[in-house]
């Protein structure tokens, strides 16, 4: 389906035939997901791009709350940051979009789970009912574990989030603090993502993975640095979601012509394109497959297979 679309799209570098095929993004943080110059074009002014390289989750949530959070506060801030992440998906042709909204959000609404939900229902409606959206609650690993399971709660009388995923600073807390959590999340059947092996080594991927006893994982590059974590996650079939840019941009890879999803592919795992936080980073995921292919990291074959892992 698409494949010599997709291919000719590549080949011949037209990012707009190549936002018109359907993709994938299963890597994104929601409020940070959005279309930047959507969010100018209701500020009414230009906003800073982040245009050097940094180290650090903690000086990219220094950059965020700085250039970008004044202006998405509070209920009509968030919603608005919403729209144009549905707005970015929808204009990069993001079929499948399952995208991150932190536990917490539902204070925005007096605590109410069925508010938020409700919002979500109808800003998808209103701006991407193309769009498959599969909401996922965030939790951030710099919450407490007791305070992560009272936030989740509500949420599990509605049915509608479908997987979680951990996030933030990986070091925080070890994977086992957050065991009970993950458990509730599993018996509801919830998928069950975390944010491993960006900053971490291959170990505590294989590690997190077992604890929490996870379906995919977001990143985990640091995988190619082990080969029997590599066939850990290839035997187990453990999808990586890969935002190529970010770990550029958070300097997690030294030149994105040596991203290590090449070697992660050759060994067999099954990995995905993904854009992270396209409000910092900038590109979708069309830049993200051009970017790849410019590099001559993926032949447009290769990257149709990997196209196709998002969208199964
Ligand atoms: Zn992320």
């Amino acid at each position: 389906m698409y494949t010599k679309k997709f291919i000719e799209a590549l080949e011949s570098k037209d990012l707009k035939k190549l936002r018109s095929i359907p993709k994938s993004d299963l890597h994104n943080h929601a409020i940070l997901g959005g279309n930047l110059k959507y969010i100018e074009k209701w500020l009414g002014k230009k906003l800073p791009r982040l245009t050097k390289r940094i180290t650090s989750i903690e000086e990219m949530e220094e950059w965020v709350n700085k250039y970008y959070l004044p202006y998405i506060k509070g209920r009509s801030g968030f919603e608005k940051a919403i729209e144009a992440a549905f707005m970015q998906a929808k204009t990069d042709g993001v079929i499948k979009l399952e995208m991150s909204i932190d536990v917490y959000f539902r204070y925005l609404y007096n605590g109410s789970a069925e508010e938020l939900i409700k919002v979500l229902k109808k800003l998808h409606q209103k701006y991407a009912p193309e769009v498959n959206f599969i909401p996922e609650l965030g939790f951030n690993r710099s919450v407490s574990q007791e305070l992560l399971i009272e936030w989740f709660e509500p949420y599990l009388d509605y049915n509608y989030f479908k997987s979680v995923d951990l996030y933030g600073d990986e070091f925080a807390q070890p994977a086992n603090n957050f065991k009970r959590l993950y458990r509730i999340a599993k018996s509801k059947g919830l998928k069950l993502k975390a944010h491993v092996g960006e900053f971490g080594d291959a170990d505590n991927i294989q590690e997190t993975v077992e604890i929490l006893e996870l379906d995919e994982v977001q990143h985990g590059i640091s995988a190619v640095k082990s080969k029997s974590v590599m066939n850990f996650l290839q035997r187990n079939n453990i999808q990586l979601n890969i935002c190529p840019t970010s770990n550029y941009m958070l300097s997690r890879v030294e030149k994105i012509k040596n991203h290590p999803i090449r070697k992660l592919f050759d060994n067999g795992i099954k990995v995905t394109v993904n854009t992270d936080d396209v409000i910092v980073f900038q590109n979708g995921v069309s830049e993200e497959f051009l970017l790849l292919y410019e590099h001559k990291i993926f032949s447009a074959e290769e990257l149709d297979i990997i196209r196709m892992n998002g969208l199964q």
